[in-house]
C-alpha cells in the first residue's frame, strides 16, 4: 500500500470517489471522526494516497462510464482486489456488484452480489425507516433509501449485514461493504466509523 511520504502513522487518509454525486456529505462525515484525512478521488495519483475509499450514491450508470473516461476503472478494480478497504452507498453499491439484474455487465465487477436498480419501484422511490444492525451499533441507526438498489443473492463470502422487510440492503466481503441507503445523510456516523475503525485501522 502506498502511503503519502511523511504522513503520521496516526492519521488515516480516506478517499471519496469524486466524479459523481453525495460527495461533500461523505467527506463532512469523515472530518468528524479523529485522525482522519478524507480527500477527494478523482485522479490516479489521489487513488494511491489512500488507505480506504467510499464510491457514493449518484446514478451508477454515470459514474461507471467516468470512472472509464477518468481511466480510473481498472486503477481502482485492482487496488480493491488487492485488499483495498472500500465502502459503496447506492450506486456504488451497484458499481461495486458482479452482477446487476438486466443488465448484461457491471462496472468494477467486485464484489459476490447480485443486485437489482431501482428496487423500490416508483411508489417508494425515497423513503427512511430505523434498525438496529448488531454488526455495526447496539442502537437503532436511521437508514435513508433514495432510488435504492437491493441485492437478490450473494455468493462465496459475501455475507449479510442489513435486511430490511425481506430485502437485503447492506451486505459485506472482507475489504467490501455495499449499502444500499445513504449514511451520509443522515445524523448518524456510525457507518462511517465501522468502515474507519474496523475495516481500514482494523480494530476490533
Ligand atoms: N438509482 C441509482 C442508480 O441506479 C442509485 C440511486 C442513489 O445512489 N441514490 O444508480
Amino acid at each position: 500500500m502506498q502511503i503519502e511520504d511523511g504522513k503520521e502513522n496516526s492519521m488515516v487518509t480516506v478517499g471519496v470517489l469524486g466524479i459523481q454525486g453525495a460527495v461533500k456529505e461523505h467527506l463532512e462525515k469523515l472530518r468528524l471522526i479523529p485522525n482522519v484525512e478524507a480527500i477527494t478521488v478523482k485522479t490516479h495519483q489521489e487513488l494511491n494516497k489512500v488507505q480506504g475509499i467510499i464510491i457514493p450514491g449518484g446514478e451508477s450508470t454515470a459514474i461507471g462510464k467516468l470512472l472509464k473516461e477518468f481511466s480510473l476503472m481498472e486503477p481502482l478494480k485492482q487496488r480493491i482486489e488487492q485488499g483495498l478497504p472500500v465502502w459503496g452507498t447506492c450506486a456504488g453499491m451497484i458499481l461495486l456488484a458482479k452482477e446487476i439484474c438486466k443488465e448484461p455487465t457491471g462496472h468494477l465487477e467486485v464484489m459476490n452480489i447480485a443486485v437489482k436498480r431501482n428496487a423500490y419501484g416508483s411508489q417508494l422511490n425515497s423513503f427512511s425507516t430505523t434498525k438496529i444492525i448488531e454488526e455495526i451499533l447496539e442502537n437503532p441507526i436511521p437508514l435513508v433509501f433514495i432510488r435504492a438498489p437491493y441485492v437478490e443473492r450473494f455468493w462465496g463470502e459475501a455475507r449479510v449485514i442489513a435486511e430490511v422487510e425481506g430485502n437485503i440492503v447492506a451486505c459485506r466481503e472482507n475489504n467490501m461493504l455495499a449499502t444500499s441507503f445513504h449514511p451520509e445523510l443522515t445524523e448518524d456516523l456510525s457507518f462511517h466509523r465501522y468502515f474507519v475503525e474496523r475495516m481500514i485501522l482494523g480494530k476490533e
